[in-house]
């Protein structure tokens, strides 16, 4: 599809798309618009920008049924922000109808005029999960006459640890709805949720996605007793906002994070030594950015559900190959560009021979004196995490936590990273120059009516 001609629209919303100045379709609308005007579920790859919003925004307000004053579409989104600019270009593009009446409903604001907006009707609604369930719970909003579901940004709103709440407020709505999600990401959790959730949807990725992974690697031969000089000089050249350092023992784990530290890095070990607790915190801070090199062994790596890193660095070579594979799969993901490093005493060069022979092709190696002469320069990383002392157990929910920075804290939300709950704490993570203020106003304001303990991570 190639022209929004080619689509069976009404003659009202093909002159509204002129008037918004949309000629033609961007690829996300050429290939979800189809499956998604035939009433079929699809899940998306999008990033805002794409023209997501009008992907699912033209299907539901060709459906919609004005006449019946019921909720026909509710679209979930993160945050308040993405929420208010779904609802702004959904207005614009209902002007292809009349009396089209569509509501947002987001948290960190009062709840009292939008159960009034509610009582008048509305045939869209458009909010964030936590302020939606709150509606569903008081009644003041019924999904019984439901006919689509959308997902926006569905990877943010698990990173942002409304799983839950979204698998709740789904549970809620009509079985035979259509669903379409979107996301820029395409981890684990997502295709899950899209398993149990859509009806055989149609999979729309733009093609790069599809590259199973674009890794490049590097070797460097060292000198026994180099690699912490060669690690510090590799993190300075690419500066990653993530990567993963592989030692081959806990005590080089520690040795090698405590020495970053040292020197201005921001870096944490991870191994078979540290408690549950521990291991949590550890992985909230490196998963939300507000740590950027994790230390680990390869036995404390497995199974960790951690996206697409820009670096991997073997500090030390892997003990065998299949190892080393599953070490440098941890970069290139999803399409993006990654770049995994290994360093290598001359006693230790029997590894790369053997990686050699198996992949059939020879390594390459890079220049050691070249890497050895960076000037150093540390990564700081962007975020910063925030404790709070009160969690599952006590009744909090993420929205709970982003309605009291972004509402009475005052912060907009985009400077609110990953929310991730616990049973007795929960992290969130805050923009560097906005956390003071985010502690303070933590420390001042109460969550869910009550003061909870709030420190740094
Ligand atoms: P979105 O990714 O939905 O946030 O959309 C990004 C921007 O692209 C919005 O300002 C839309 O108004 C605009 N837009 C969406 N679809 C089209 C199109 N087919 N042609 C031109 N602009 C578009």
């Amino acid at each position: 599809m190639s022209s929004f001609s080619e689509l069976d629209l009404s003659a009202s919303m093909r002159a509204n798309l002129q008037k918004l100045g949309y000629d033609n379709p961007t690829p996300v609308q050429a290939s979800a618009l189809p499956p998604a005007l035939q009433g079929r579920d699809v899940i998306a790859q999008a990033q805002t920008g794409s023209g997501k919003t009008a992907a699912f925004g033209i299907p539901v307000i060709e459906k919609l049924d004005v006449a019946s004053f019921s909720v026909q579409a509710l679209v979930l989104c993160p945050t308040r922000e993405l929420a208010d600019q779904v609802a702004k270009s959904l207005r614009e593009l209902a002007r292809a109808k009349d009396n089209v009446k569509i509501i947002s409903l987001c948290g960190g604001v009062s709840i009292g005029p939008q159960i009034g907006s509610l009582s008048h009707g509305a045939h869209l609604v458009v909010g964030t999960p936590g302020r939606i369930q709150d509606h569903l719970r008081k009644g003041t909003l019924k999904l019984n006459r439901l006919s689509t579901l959308i997902l926006d940004e569905a990877d943010r709103m698990l990173d942002m640890g409304f799983e839950e709440a979204v698998e709740d407020i789904i549970g809620q709505a009509p079985a035979d709805r259509q669903t379409l999600m979107f996301s820029a990401t395409w981890p684990k959790a997502i295709r899950v949720l899209s398993e149990r959730y859509q009806r055989a949807p149609v999979d729309v990725r733009i093609e790069q996605a599809d590259v199973v992974s674009d890794i490049s690697e590097t070797f460097y031969e060292l000198s026994p007793g180099q690699q912490l000089e060669a690690l510090q000089a590799l993190l300075s050249t690419h500066q990653p906002d993530s990567c993963i350092a592989f030692c081959n023992t806990k005590q080089q784990c520690d040795e090698v994070s405590a020495a970053l530290n040292e020197r201005g890095f921001s870096a944490l070990a991870l191994h078979g030594d540290l408690e549950q607790r521990d291991r949590d915190s550890v992985l909230v801070r490196f998963g939300n950015k507000s740590c950027s090199v994790l230390v680990a062994t390869d036995v404390a790596a497995r199974g960790l559900d951690i996206k697409s890193l820009p670096l991997v660095v073997n500090v030390e070579p892997a003990r065998d190959s299949e190892v080393h594979i599953h070490r440098i799969g941890r970069t290139g993901r999803a399409g993006e560009q990654g770049l995994a490093v290994t360093f290598c005493t001359p006693a230790q060069s029997h590894k790369i021979n053997r990686l050699e022979s198996r992949r059939g092709l020879a390594v390459e190696w890079g220049n050691t004196a070249e890497l050895l002469a960076t000037p150093l320069k540390p990564v700081t990383p962007v975020m910063k995490t925030l404790c709070i002392a009160g969690g599952r157990k006590d009744k909090v929910r993420p929205g709970d936590v982003l309605g009291a920075l972004t509402g009475e804290a005052g912060l907009p939300g985009n400077v609110v990273g990953k929310i991730d709950l616990f049973d007795f704490q929960c992290f969130v993570a805050v923009e560097k120059s906005a956390a003071a203020t985010a502690l303070k106003r933590l420390e001042n304001g109460r969550i869910k009516g009550r003061k909870m303990r709030v420190r740094y991570a």
